[in-house]
């Protein structure tokens, strides 16, 4: 093992034991019977009170509830009532303004006080704000904020969040003011709705509403949530109140947590509950984890956290430089200790200016006597922060053993223990705080032992223990089959077992190590742990309830850094190379398996990858999937599938302008539109008739669907297909008219009503004309039916060569009859256009000898439709066959105009 590996081990290790203390410490934080009692008014009558909350009743405000339905507040003196949230309600002006007593606000009120409302903070419900954005999409980009609204009542999580996202759209976000109807982002009146976790996703859930979650701790956006403050003035000028009153809610936090149904029964049965029970109860279970992490003491603050909290909010601009460099978190903070004791504590600390203490002088690193500093370790540590609050003095008598001093403990003649396990027989004349140390019980051994976590594996064996230490209680008591030897300290047991009058020593791990390290006792090793473990806690004369009270009280003053603090100053890791390799594998294992399910976890991410690119080649090829670069219209490259579809190879098609491949030239016009419409990120939808490269055609529906790049741009499309020649070909056979190639009458119908349409909606001019052959039954007279034919499939191609653009539309309406719909931007054009078709029909100099002209000629009716005129396709029969009829009576072989005008 390296160097930095035996850091990373040190790192662990320290982790572990870490948690060891803090398991220890919030047990010690528990305790509040005693402390309440204190500022019981049971007899007086009770003090009414008055809990702004931010929202709803619901489960968010568990532990106020739970505190009234066992009657916490009761007992400290209070009636508390409980004022649902309203929009337009600032918790932080009713509390300043004393319309509220006590106030449960959001993460925010770190700038409210920064920026000088008199607020005090005095405990945080949830150690991290449960508030996040519900979204309809997935948002992967805070710049997807733009032009969007957000439904939010304050909240420094939404607005650290938003101000980050306002910096990075090109559109500004619409803030709507909450409703606290959750029907609104139902109804996607609003694009985000800011929710707690705890609450919204599970009801959305239930009914079955699609969402999306955004927590702004992605972005780097933390604070606590839920603080319960109260104004500067109460808790100035009443602090036993506050202090009572944020007591029993922690203790009833403690009930909440635990017993979630009573709770949520309780709430539904005594507050008007918008949700249902089910909903409530979903809500329980997601709070507790916000409510109690890992070991953190409910409702504890500390100070570090609110200032980076506050140092983030000037970092967004919600408070300016001065604001922050004026800001006095401590100050802040509602301070318990003013508060804490009561007329007769003080009386008693008077009294009494030095307190006899009942240590261990050689029990390091807990506790032991430094030659030079005197009463040292953790316990000293903690005894000093007590002088420092207390303003007494705790001053260790040291006699020749552990068990002398049990003996004058025990003989009343000292006052407190300082650190020591409560046992039976202990708890007959001291009574013991809650444990403020905790460290595992272990077995050090040569190599007689190899392995033990259970005390009975131990019978048999010769096990050290320190004379009157609860170890040897314990052992005397409980495992008659075990042989133990009595030492005076714990050096002395290592070396029993060292030179052998010893099979192990059984002590606190802690110690343990701290002694092999100290005297570098090499060749003994820790060989055992087990699930009992050492409690330490603070004893006190059961004859003296007051000083017990006091001690009480001011081990949970200690906060949660301070303890941290000692942990690390006394308990070193060096000694972790003399883990056995059991200890030692019980630390790899998991990071072996974490590293092992990391490197799983890769290999199945690309393993789908590779499957989800294969399963997209083949919807490409199942498609006829080819993609286009947008600015040049060209291919980039084409699935097999469509090469093969136009004719193509796939490498041929690379580079190849795509409208080369429609069948038709399509019109600018209708190029534009499309062009501008995937552009604008939307896909686009139509049948293509397009032409393979051997001059074949074939028909597909296409499907473009625009591809934004990273900045949200448009760069290419990607292009699907159906191939649909079969159908279109049926179709075709059933609009055509068999003899010219025309379409039919039929056609003529549904096209006319399309256009008709489509000119309306995209505003242009629509141009028609209906044309005639001019004596035709002298055609058929003359040469004969089939004669006839051949002049009608003549004259049928002429039109088509003469109207061949995208739009344009020639139909066979009758024997001889036909109609034309196109497009022409102005009626001059179309006029001129239909004159140069009279000419080229009489060039085609087809012999009509018995006709006027001697050749084949047509009349025509024309109508020019200018844009968003409107006229019906009735109207436009009508006026085209009489325009028609009037060429014919005006000497055919000529063309009259519909004018609008004559109407
Ligand atoms: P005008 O229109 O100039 O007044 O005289 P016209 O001789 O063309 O008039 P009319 O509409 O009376 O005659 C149309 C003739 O077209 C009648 C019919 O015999 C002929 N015809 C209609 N359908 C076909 C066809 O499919 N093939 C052939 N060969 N002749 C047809
Ligand atoms: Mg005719
Ligand atoms: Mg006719």
């Amino acid at each position: 093992m390296n160097s930095s590996h035996f850091k990373l081990l040190q790192l662990f290790i320290a982790l572990i034991c870490g948690w060891f203390l803090f398991t220890s410490n919030s047990y010690a934080s528990q305790i509040s019977a005693p402390l309440s009692q204190s500022v019981s008014q049971s007899n007086q009558s009770l003090t009414p009170i008055k809990v702004q909350i931010n929202w709803n009743h619901q489960y968010q405000f568990a532990g106020f509830y739970a505190a009234i339905k066992n009657g916490y507040y009761q007992q400290a003196g209070l009636d508390v009532s409980i004022r649902d949230w309203k929009p337009g309600v600032s918790v932080a002006d009713e509390v300043v303004s004393g319309n509220a007593d006590f106030g449960v606000g959001k993460g925010r009120m770190i700038v409210d006080y920064a920026q000088g409302k008199p607020l005090k903070l005095i405990m945080a419900s949830f150690q991290f704000s449960p508030l996040v954005l519900l979204a309809h999409e997935p948002v992967n980009d805070l710049s997807e904020f733009s032009g969007k609204s957000v439904m939010y009542d304050g909240g420094f999580q939404i607005e650290s969040l938003l101000s980050k996202a306002n910096a990075e759209v090109s559109n500004s976000i619409k803030v709507l003011k909450a409703t606290g109807n959750i029907q609104d982002f139902v109804d996607k009146e609003v694009d985000f709705y800011a929710a707690y976790g705890t609450n919204e996703p599970s009801r959305l859930k239930q009914k079955g509403v699609p969402f999306y979650i955004l927590d702004p701790k992605t972005y780097g956006v933390q604070t606590y949530g839920d603080f319960l403050v109260t104004s500067k003035k109460m808790a100035e000028l009443r602090p036993g109140l506050v202090k009572a009153f944020k007591d029993a809610s922690i203790k009833g936090w403690q009930y909440a947590i635990t017993h979630q149904e009573d709770t949520v029964d309780f709430i539904m049965q005594n507050y008007s509950v918008v949700k249902s029970r089910d909903d409530m109860l979903a809500e329980a279970k997601a709070t507790t984890q916000y409510v109690k992490t890992g070991t953190v003491p409910i409702g504890s603050i500390h100070a570090a956290k609110l200032l980076a909290s506050a140092a983030t909010a000037r970092e967004l601009k919600m408070i300016n430089q001065a604001e922050l460099d004026n800001l006095n978190i401590n100050d802040f903070i509602f301070d318990d200790s003013k508060s804490l004791f009561t007329p007769e504590e003080l009386e008693y600390l008077k009294a009494n200016p030095v307190i006899k203490l009942a240590s261990d002088r050689n029990w390091a690193p807990l506790e032991f006597e430094d030659p030079k500093s005197g009463f040292s370790g953790i316990s000293a540590d903690y005894f000093k922060l007590f002088e420092k609050k207390l303003g007494v003095q705790f001053q260790p008598v040291y006699l020749d053993s552990w068990d002398n001093v049990l003996k004058e403990a025990k003989r009343g003649e000292l006052d407190v223990f300082s650190c020591a396990v409560e046992t039976p027989e202990r708890s007959q004349y001291m009574r013991f705080t809650e444990p403020y140390l905790s460290f595992p019980m272990a077995l050090a051994s040569k190599d007689m032992i190899s392995f033990a976590d259970k005390y009975s594996q131990l019978e048999g064996y010769t096990i050290a223990v320190v004379k009157g230490y609860w170890t040897e209680e314990l052992m005397a008591t409980q495992y008659p089959g075990v042989k133990l030897l009595k030492v005076d300290g714990v050096n002395e047991g290592l070396s029993a077992v060292l030179d052998g009058r010893a099979d192990g020593y059984l002590g606190n791990l802690a110690v343990i190590n701290y002694t092999l390290h100290k005297y570098g006792l090499e060749g003994l090793r820790i060989v055992g742990q087990f699930s009992e473990r050492f409690e330490l806690a603070i004893g006190v004369q059961k004859d003296n309830p007051i000083l017990f009270s006091v001690i009480q009280k001011t081990l949970k003053l200690i906060s949660q850094e301070q303890r941290d603090e000692i942990f690390n100053r006394w308990v070193r890791f060096e000694l972790v190379n003399k883990l056995n390799p059991k200890q030692l594998l019980q630390i790899f294992i998991p990071v072996f398996v974490i590293v092992l399910s990391l490197l799983l976890l890769l290999l199945v991410y690309a393993y789908q990858k590779r499957q989800q690119k294969a399963y997209i080649n083949e919807i490409h090829e199942l498609s006829f999937a080819s993609e286009i670069n947008v600015k040049t219209l060209k291919i980039l490259w084409s699935s097999a599938s469509f090469a093969k579809l136009s004719g193509y190879t796939q490498e041929e098609m690379v580079g190849m302008p795509y409208l080369n491949l429609s069948w038709k030239s399509l019109e600018d016009e209708q190029i534009h539109r499309i062009y501008k419409l995937l552009t604008s990120g939307h896909s686009w939808n139509g049948e293509m008739h397009a032409k393979t490269k051997a001059g074949g055609e074939y028909w597909v529906e296409l499907t473009l669907t625009p591809n934004k790049n990273l900045f949200g741009k448009v760069t290419t499309v990607l292009a699907t297909r159906t191939d649909i020649t079969d159908k279109k070909r049926i179709e075709l056979l059933s609009i055509t008219d068999e003899l010219t190639g025309l379409y039919n009458r039929r056609h003529y119908n549904e096209v006319i009503e399309r256009e008709l349409r489509r000119a309306k909606r995209e505003h242009y001019s629509l141009s028609l004309a209906m044309l005639d052959i001019d004596f035709f039954k002298m055609v058929n007279d003359s040469y004969g039916h089939p004669f006839g034919d051949q002049v009608l499939k003549d004259i049928a191609k002429q039109l088509t060569l003469s109207f061949n653009r995208g739009n344009d539309f020639v139909f066979r309406v009758g024997g001889e009859e036909f109609i034309v719909i196109s497009s022409f931007e102005s009626e001059s054009k179309f006029v001129e256009h239909l004159h140069c078709l009279l000419e080229s029909v009489q060039g085609l100099q087809i012999e009509n000898k018995k006709a006027p002209f001697k050749v084949i000629t047509i009349s025509i009716g024309g109508l020019y439709l200018e844009a968003d005129k409107e006229l019906t396709e009735e109207d436009i029969l009508k006026y085209l066959d009489q325009e028609l009829y009037l060429a014919k009576e005006n000497g055919r072989n000529r063309l009259e105009m519909h004018s609008f005008s004559e109407e």
